[in-house]
């Protein structure tokens, strides 16, 4: 339910924040039929799972333009929802009734980068694919990988504390990010964009906006640590019979790959059946065996015949004790990709596909894949698999105990999504593991906060939310329960 201590915009509103900004970085449109307003796009989420009624998307260019815009919301109560590059997966970046969104796409330079430490300073909005693009004839590379690469933001992704596909090797963004400049709601700048690897002076207090899904201020300024781009790169994909023999191959690829090991990633042969039905072919894949678990390894070196020797070693013993049925290396730039598309481009296919549901649940490895098979039995059970639940396909980071289970469902039939939430959030709990790995809690898991965390953590994340944020207009109705 809206909350009534928020403003309705009115058009007083709107001419005031055209005082801001110019027209061109105003969208403005009262028309409420999703079908022709040109607020769509930014009220609607990736997975068309999240859909807002916002008339309201503001366009900053600057850091002082997203202060006088939150002061002013402050000061009149309303509601604000930062946006990144909208390709969040928990309806975070999208407004739940009219709140304003606040984008930051036109945030977009890089401010300077320094190629002895590697340390970037770059305005929130630049896409995480155009800051590895800059780095790299420096010799530098990102540490951070998702498919939503070419449209996430620098902002977002520290927004929400992403993972991805080279967490493994290089830690979360806790430990990558240095500094930022946040905006706070009444409109106060925080300078804390350091460029400092070490700095131990009081809190730390860069790290409660990372993964805070904009409900504490708006980032408008990250400094991050982009290590050295590794001049040997391998990939090779294995067939496996079973799960067990994903997490043999994963220890052995521990065991011989050791520190050139980047990432180790899965799917399943319902992912691979579906990629190939919507976006690749038969003849694409690389692999003939017909296995029930496919997976794919990353090495990142610094001499190619030193990490070939170790792979060759590592495929040979996995052949040998008969763990893999199959494998493939990548010979070059071109096969590189053309096997990475096989894992990433899963959930693209899905969505292709329909309405789909996603989920990244973190557990103990051993049962990642439990999950997916006790949800395909609980449906089965009901008569509901294939009729409700398509596509029920089980994928993601082995490296991180971190498992991507996505479903297509009927459109917008929220009641499908509430039960199959439920099942996997209950799963989860029950299994000591985390009902967010990667993509937050957003509006779509905040009413199972309360079971994740103590009543002692609930009650200081609301007290640190009611300090920072006491008329509560960041991103309201997320994340922290009870605050509203
Ligand atoms: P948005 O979606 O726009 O916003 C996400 C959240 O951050 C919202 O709560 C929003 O309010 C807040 N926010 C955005 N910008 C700011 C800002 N400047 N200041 C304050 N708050 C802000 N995620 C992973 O972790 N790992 C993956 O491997 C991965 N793969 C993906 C693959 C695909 C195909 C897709 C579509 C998504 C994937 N994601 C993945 C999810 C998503 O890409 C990440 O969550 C990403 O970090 C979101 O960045 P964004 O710029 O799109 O942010």
């Amino acid at each position: 339910k809206r909350s009534d201590k928020f403003k309705q915009l009115e058009q007083s509103d709107v001419d005031y924040f055209r005082t801001v900004l110019t027209s061109n970085n105003i969208v403005h449109d009262e028309t409420s039929n999703p079908e022709n307003s040109t607020m769509t796009p930014y009220n609607t989420d990736f997975f068309n799972l999240h859909r807002g009624a916002s008339k309201l998307c503001l366009f900053p260019t600057e850091t002082s333009q997203v202060s006088k815009i939150l002061k002013y919301c402050n000061d009149q109560k309303l509601a604000v929802v930062p946006q990144g590059g909208n390709t969040g997966v928990s309806g975070g970046q999208n407004p739940l009734f009219d709140e304003i969104i606040v984008n930051m796409s036109k945030m977009n330079k890089i401010r300077s980068f320094n190629d002895i430490s590697g340390i970037a300073v770059v305005d929130a909005g630049v896409v995480l694919e155009s800051l590895d693009n800059y780095v790299a004839p420096l010799g530098y590379t990102v540490p951070l990988d998702l498919g939503a690469k070419g449209s996430c933001q620098l902002g977002g992704n520290v927004s929400t504390n992403a993972g991805g596909l080279r967490l493994m090797k290089f830690g979360s963004l806790h430990g990558s990010v240095l500094g930022l400049e946040v905006v706070l709601p009444d409109g106060t700048v925080m300078d804390n964009l350091s460029t400092l690897r070490k700095d131990n002076t009081g809190y730390d207090l860069k790290q409660l906006f990372i993964g805070a899904e904009g409900t504490l201020g708006l980032i408008t300024g990250v400094s991050i640590m982009t290590p050295r781009k590794p001049t040997s790169v391998n990939i090779a994909m294995l067939a496996l019979e079973s799960f067990d023999d994903v997490q043999k191959a994963f220890v052995m690829a521990k065991e011989d790959l050791s520190e050139i090991l980047s990432g180790f990633e899965f799917w399943d042969r319902e992912s691979m059946e579906l990629v190939k039905r919507v976006m690749l072919t038969d003849k694409d894949f690389p692999i003939e065996a017909n296995t029930k678990f496919y997976a794919l390894l990353e090495t990142q070196g610094s001499r190619q015949e030193h990490d070939q020797e170790k792979i060759d070693t590592y495929l040979t013993r996995l052949m040998e004790t008969n763990v893999a049925q199959d494998g493939v290396m990548a010979q070059d730039e071109k096969q590189t990709t053309a096997l990475w598309q096989w894992r990433e481009r899963i959930p693209e296919a899905i969505v292709q596909s329909g309405t789909a549901m996603t989920y990244d649940v973190a557990m103990d490895v051993q049962l990642l894949y439990k999950l997916v098979e006790d949800v395909k039995q609980h449906y089965s059970e009901r008569g509901l698999l294939d009729k409700v639940y398509k596509n029920v396909i089980g994928f993601g980071h082995v490296g991180d105990g971190n498992l991507h289970i996505m479903a297509n469902i009927p459109d917008h039939d929220y009641s499908v999504q509430k039960d199959m939430d439920k099942f996997v959030y209950d799963w989860t709990i029950k299994h000591n593991g985390s009902i967010t790995a990667e993509h937050g809690i957003g509006v779509a898991k905040v009413n199972y906060m309360t079971r994740c965390k103590t009543d002692v953590q609930i009650r200081l994340m609301q007290s640190i939310k009611n300090a920072i944020d006491p008329n509560g207009i960041m991103n309201p109705y997320k994340v922290v329960p009870g605050v509203l």
